[in-house]
């Protein structure tokens, strides 16, 4: 009997034992596919030769500094290399193990940054809803997913939630999607006036909304309406990548594509690839200036902050990234993969949308797509999917919810970038099948 506390008390997990490139082994031996890379994590697969020498050579040399005492060489590297590389003008990078420690770090440093500024006034956080943004509370109270928040709404800071840029399910009809983004957009500018401006410290989105949503980017100018909205304001944006960057989205940093920068951005999962734990968190030398000429410290911490082992995986991945030039990969793969979905997927009778960037897809699936209605929630058909999934050997990432934390279904795809085109039409395979064998079944 296992005595490991999971997810699903009565889910009969397979044992994962090994893996090998973009496969995970369970001990019976059968193969599965890992398309979603777990959650968006497994980006180089699971046996990458230097990322687990980098390991080994970081726990011969040193394990563990903690961060009051120490610095050390693969945190200042890893920094540096993010850095060079990061959008605008983000200058700082803190370490932590995860995508909500990474979260919950920039909402705190955004409320200190406006108190060491001279504006303790400013404590509302407006974010949107169809969100994820992690499962400590902090981050539970950001996301918008109304079926992870449910139980623990009394326990939740209050947190301001506008509709997300959500094109397929909210654009009305003869809309543009110019007009549809402006009109989005402007939902931000509402809530920052209904709140007050001069009360409102940050605004949290996904560039590419994941978990929740299935890899729904937004439309037209959207980002560069929310960015100037946020400008005006003196509102802090903060930029939560943990699923869409660190390369999935064919860009290292999701918000190239949208050609804006944030105050305060947010990775993780891609960063360690699966690896190693890891988190970081990215601010702009006007945040980091504040809180070094104010208090001198930011009032935050954990013990496994800059992790030298973690830090070490993550070096050796975003060199793998990089000098494997794997994000064009991504950019290129990612159109062939797109092009076996829709071609596969589009005619299926209740496949609504197809949407996503990169190697980073969704696809939705409606009872009607006349109407685009979801199928009502006693279907379980994201669990039936995810069950008929890896009975063919293709581990993906059913989710329910995605209209409103309750209705609607999709399937997220998040392939490691190592795929290969024999590999897409793998991948296109075995879903389909295991979606015709569930759909036909629906009533
Ligand atoms: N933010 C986003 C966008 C996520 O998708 C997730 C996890 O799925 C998180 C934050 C939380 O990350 P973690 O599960 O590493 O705490």
């Amino acid at each position: 009997m296992s005595h490991v506390f999971p997810r699903h008390c009565h889910a009969e997990l397979p044992t994962a034992v090994a893996g090998d490139g973009c496969y995970l082994i369970d001990a019976t031996g059968k193969r599965y596919f890992d398309g979603s890379g777990g959650a968006a994590v497994s980006c180089l697969g699971h046996s990458n030769v230097r990322v687990k020498q980098a390991i080994k050579d970081q726990v011969d040399a040193l394990a563990y500094a903690h961060t009051g005492f120490f610095t050390t060489d693969p945190a200042e590297e890893l920094a540096d290399i993010l850095i060079d590389h990061a959008p605008g003008d983000l200058d700082r990078v803190y370490f932590v193990s995860g995508g909500s420690e990474a979260v919950e770090s920039a909402i705190k440093l955004a409320r200190q940054y406006h108190v060491e500024n001279g504006q303790p006034q400013r404590r509302h956080l407006i974010a949107r809803r169809q969100s994820y943004h992690g499962n400590t509370l902090g981050a539970l109270a950001a996301g918008g997913n109304a079926w992870r928040r449910e139980q623990f709404s009394p326990l939740l800071i209050d947190v301001h939630h506008i509709a997300p840029c959500y094109e397929y399910a909210e654009r009305a009809e003869g809309e543009t999607l110019d007009a549809y983004a402006a009109r989005s957009a402007q939902e931000l500018e509402d809530e920052i006036q209904r709140l007050g401006p001069d009360t409102v410290m940050a605004f949290i989105a996904e560039p590419v909304v994941g978990a929740t949503l299935g890899a729904v980017p937004a439309v037209g100018d959207y980002y560069t309406r929310i960015r100037e909205i946020c400008d005006r304001h003196g509102v802090l944006l903060i930029l939560d990548e943990v699923m869409c960057g660190m390369g999935r989205t064919g860009h290292l940093f999701a918000c190239d594509a949208d050609g804006i920068a944030p105050d305060i951005l947010c990775i993780a999962k891609g960063l360690g690839a699966g690896y190693q734990p890891i988190g970081a968190m990215l601010c702009s030398k006007q945040i980091y200036q504040a809180v070094s000429d104010g208090t001198g410290f930011f009032q935050h911490g954990h013990t496994y902050l800059a992790h030298p082992i973690a830090a070490a995986a993550g070096r050796a991945v975003l060199q793998e990234m990089l000098e494997r030039d794997l994000i064009a990969g991504v950019r290129t793969k990612g159109a062939a993969f797109e092009a076996r979905l829709r071609d596969r997927f589009a005619q299926m009778p209740h496949v609504g949308d197809i949407r996503g960037r990169g190697l980073f897809w969704g696809i939705e699936f409606v009872a009607d797509r006349a109407t685009k209605t979801p199928f009502a929630p006693h279907h379980g058909l994201a669990g039936k999917l995810k069950k008929a999934a890896m009975a063919e050997g293709l581990a993906c990432y059913p989710m329910a919810g995605t209209r409103d934390g309750k209705h609607g279904d999709h399937v997220l795809l998040a392939p490691p970038f190592i795929m290969t085109e024999a590999q897409m039409d793998e991948v296109v395979d075995k879903l389909a099948r295991a979606t015709e064998t569930v759909l036909a079944k629906v009533d």
